[in-house]
């Protein structure tokens, strides 16, 4: 017994001498002195590094069907604001290459669809996983990443197609193959008719409003008006005092029903 305590008052001693040649010339005080505290030292000392995230309203920025002409200025509004999103990609674009950006400047990258074409992927289970094997095989190869996040053309409460009748096995399939999958609960409509940005992001606000702590946004990145009206939804969410996080199998996953 006497050994052990001899070694953790010499660890307690060691981290203590550490601690203060690393705050040496700095008004901080690291009053504990038992091992047992060890955790706390080191988050007081290097809080960054170890102070969890505690604010409880999260918006998740998400933009689907790119990458297109216009990423590059999403990417590069996100980066002016510093706030991280999550990009849902398809497959068939020019800009594949985009991928590789989106993901080195720490945004998440989630699949999509190769093709996009409802009646093709919904057809079958075997349809949708050829489809989806396709657009899985592109993002690694263009950014080195295996994503485990996705998110179905349409949704998962989608009826076009065929959807309806295989999305129960298609989940079933998404979650053994090792997936999350995230659908909305905030929609920007900026693909389904709306044509300004002041109406997208007056649709944002409003969607938003009733939602609660955690909101998932659904953006497209195909659209001209998304550049435009992105820095004001930028701005209502930090008003609002919403951190900007990137989606990740362990987000809080928002899904449809019928
Ligand atoms: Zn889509």
């Amino acid at each position: 017994m006497k050994k052990i305590a001899y070694g953790k008052k010499l660890i307690c001693m060691t981290i203590l001498m550490l601690c203060g040649l690393l705050m040496a010339g700095h008004d901080v005080m690291v009053a504990k002195t038992n091992i047992e505290d060890e955790a706390y030292v080191y988050t007081t000392v290097f809080p960054d590094g170890y102070t969890p995230h505690t604010n409880p309203k999260v918006v998740y920025l998400t933009f689907d069907d790119g990458p297109t002409k216009y990423t590059p200025e999403v990417l590069r509004i996100l980066k002016e604001h510093d706030v991280l999103a999550t990009f849902f990609v398809v497959g068939n674009t020019q800009h594949t290459h985009v991928m590789g950006d989106i993901v080195a400047q720490g945004h998440a990258i989630g699949l999509h669809s190769y093709s996009h074409d409802f009646g093709q992927i919904y057809s079958s289970m075997d349809a949708f996983f050829a489809d989806f094997e396709k657009i899985g095989d592109i993002v690694f190869e263009q950014t080195g990443v295996r994503t485990d996040i996705m998110r179905f053309p349409g949704g998962s409460s989608t009826k076009k197609s065929n959807a309806k009748t295989i999305m129960p096995q298609l989940k079933d399939e998404i979650a053994s193959r090792g997936f999350q999958f995230f659908d909305w609960n905030c929609d920007s409509r900026d693909k389904m008719g709306v044509k300004t940005a002041s109406v997208a992001l007056d649709k944002i606000k409003s969607g938003s409003e009733d939602v609660g702590d955690i909101i998932i946004v659904l953006m497209h990145d195909t659209e001209k008006i998304t550049v435009q009206y992105l820095p004001g939804v930028i701005k209502h969410f930090k008003a609002l005092g919403y951190d900007f996080l990137p989606l990740c199998i362990a987000s809080p996953a928002v899904h449809h029903g019928w």
